[in-house]
């Protein structure tokens, strides 16, 4: 059976980056070899690597003075590796999830920390407005989507100081104005590529203004100087990676993406308000989620979640459930998903509401 993949991370990749991991698997770039077997001081090897940086470069519109690196440890990694090279004294963070408050724990072992804004005392349904960040940080850093709550924001905040983003959910799904950012960073398992890698695009002259000790490998710099190579790359989610990138580029890059995300976007969240059955949650239609739509039933339905859940994945829609922290369900959007896959959650949704 066709299956409709709606997992939150790590989630669906193109048939495209799939097919050609599989091959490189078993014979990469004509060496008679596996990827997995090769060294990633080859040529053939580098040539991926830059290629790859050449692409994120050329899609995101990444002007000169930012470089591209590839780091292992997640995004979580970043939680720590921007204060450790960007904070000073003090920085500004928004709380807008679970993500944010982890990226925040982090930045307070370095220096002050100002939380701007928060919304967790409302469960995190919507995002702050309204808050002000001051002229003294060393840079504001906040969750440009954030996955559990299914809550976004989809335009470069104006402030006085340098910005910094998680964009693990949602890179290359909007054009990002560099000029305004010291640093952004995503895991790559949402929108990019398996598990094991994480992107960053650093600003050069951002780093090298920190008195303290930073060991050689949470060093921004150690990894700009030695392209990615000071240890061993995650050569495999990078190979993926970069066949993501030459498809995204073959769709027609970001504007084309983003034109379909918002489509499919759009069609669940009509639908979910054109139910009785099934409402959002996030209370602000201008802060929903294009990446990851969340809804639950109405109260009088509520029993019926489970039930929900099953009928979908007997029609192979699978992924749906909310994280455990927010309950309902959960339907993540990413580039690689097709819009028939939410044609045919829309078409359970209104069998569902039918027949109950
Ligand atoms: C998934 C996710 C993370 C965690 O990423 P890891 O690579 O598992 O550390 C951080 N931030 C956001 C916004 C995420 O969606």
């Amino acid at each position: 059976m066709k299956k409709h993949n709606f997992y939150a991370g790590p989630s669906i990749l193109s048939e495209f980056t799939i097919q050609n991991t599989a091959d490189a698997i078993l014979n990469f770039a004509d060496t008679g070899l596996s990827i997995l077997e090769i060294s990633h001081r080859s040529k053939q090897f580098q040539a991926v690597i830059d290629e790859a940086s050449a692409l994120v470069k050329e899609i995101l519109d990444v002007p000169a003075g930012f470089e591209v690196l590839w780091l292992g440890g997640g995004a979580s990694m970043q939680f720590c590796m921007i204060p450790y090279n960007l904070l000073a004294k003090k920085a500004a963070y928004l709380d807008t999830g679970t993500w944010a408050s982890n990226a925040i724990k982090e930045a307070r072992l370095f220096g002050d920390v100002d939380v701007v804004a928060s919304s967790k005392e409302e469960g995190y349904t919507f995002i702050p407005k309204g808050f002000t960040v001051p002229a003294d940080v060393d840079y504001f850093h906040y969750t440009t989507n954030n996955t559990i709550y299914g809550t976004e924001i989809r335009t470069d905040p104006d402030v006085a100081v340098p910005l910094v983003a998680d964009m693990s959910s949602d890179i290359f799904s909007r054009k990002i104005d560099f000029s305004k950012y010291n640093a952004v960073y995503a895991g790559a398992q949402k929108n990019l590529a398996p598990a094991g890698v994480t992107l960053v695009i650093v600003r050069e002259d951002a780093l090298g203004h920190i008195d303290r000790p930073i060991p050689t490998m949470l060093d921004y710099r150690t990894h700009i100087k030695k392209g990615s190579m000071f240890n061993t790359p995650p050569v495999l989610p990078i190979y993926s990676a970069l066949q993501t990138l030459r498809y995204y580029k073959q769709l027609g890059g970001i504007e084309a993406l983003e034109r379909r995300d918002i489509e499919k976007a759009t069609l669940l969240y009509n639908a979910i308000d054109d139910s009785k059955m099934f409402t959002g949650t996030v209370t602000d239609a201008a802060d929903r989620s294009i990446m990851n739509v969340c809804f639950v039933m109405t109260p009088e339905y509520k029993e019926l979640e489970s039930a929900f859940v099953d009928f979908c994945s007997a029609r192979g829609i699978v992924g749906i459930k909310g994280h455990r922290s927010v309950g309902g369900f959960r339907a993540s959007l990413y580039n690689a998903l097709p819009i028939q896959s939410v044609k045919v959650l829309i078409e359970a949704m209104h069998d569902f509401e039918a027949t109950h």
